[in-house]
């Protein structure tokens, strides 16, 4: 559910820079299907990994979170098997303390001109390994989307795809001017960079099971926050996420570096 593990906050705002300068295309964006290509990890004598029967519900599942943007996703023929037991549990980098190196080093078998989605079994701790999944930015240099089998087919597929295709975490607090403003006034310079996400505290553990935020925490201007729990970008676990429209336009304008 986090970021590629190589912390380069200032190639992020030099991206954001770059989106910000460029026109996000307005109004009705065509429809576009954008092919996927799912690799299933195994160990190196072939046992365990996720069921191949799972791949289409998972794919259906994607495509009904993109529902209501332009974007659709396709699958360009059956799984691929990846027989390897050191990105069977993908392993902790000692030196960076990240995925960073054993996820590149997975990406190399990408296939190119399409998504490439890699359905891992977990992920090495520590740190605990609490993560379900793992994206990379487009203005990266590796380009995969890590998930666990258990993962695969939910929201969480949905989200890891908003990362690959540009989108920060809606409480995002690391890169610009740092934590959005409740009043918005900072909307363009800090937290996600988008103003129709509203400041976001981080909702992991401030949504209810009904899906209600029942944080009381307040911004650096001691406004209450008011965040979006059905956003997918967000972590409030909540089951119906949406993107908001400048989402949508932001993974538009990223879409072409696919095909880098
Ligand atoms: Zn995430």
């Amino acid at each position: 559910m986090r970021l590629d593990s190589d912390p380069t906050p200032q190639k992020d705002h030099d991206a954001l820079v770059e989106l910000l300068k460029a026109d996000m295309p307005e109004g009705n964006l065509p429809p576009k299907v954008i092919p996927v290509k799912v690799h299933i990890i195994r160990e190196d004598d072939g046992s365990g990994g996720m069921s191949p029967d799972l791949v289409i519900p998972g794919i259906d599942t994607l495509n009904a979170f993109f529902a209501q943007t332009n974007l659709q996703f396709s699958l360009c023929g059956g799984p691929n098997f990846i027989d390897n037991s050191d990105f069977y549990v993908v392993a902790n980098d000692p030196v960076s303390q990240g995925y960073g190196p054993a996820l590149s080093e997975m990406a190399q078998n990408n296939e190119p001109d399409v998504v490439n989605i890699f359905v891992v079994d977990s992920f090495s701790s520590p740190p605990p390994s609490i993560f379900a999944g793992w994206a990379s930015f487009p203005w990266n240099q590796s380009q995969y989307i890590a998930i666990r089998h258990d993962f695969f087919d939910t929201f969480t597929l949905a989200h890891e795809m908003g990362h690959f295709l540009g989108l920060y975490h809606t409480h995002e607090d690391l890169l610009g001017d740092g934590k959005e403003y409740v009043n918005g006034s900072n909307c363009l310079s800090a937290g996600d960079f988008l103003c129709d996400t509203p400041a976001d505290p981080n909702l992991l553990y401030y949504t209810d099971d009904n899906c209600q935020y029942v944080g009381t925490l307040t911004d650096p201007l001691g406004d209450a926050y008011q965040p979006d729990v059905e956003n997918i970008m967000s972590y409030s676990g909540c089951v119906e996420t949406l993107f908001s429209p400048q989402q949508t336009r932001r993974m538009n304008y990223y879409l072409p570096d696919l095909h880098e």
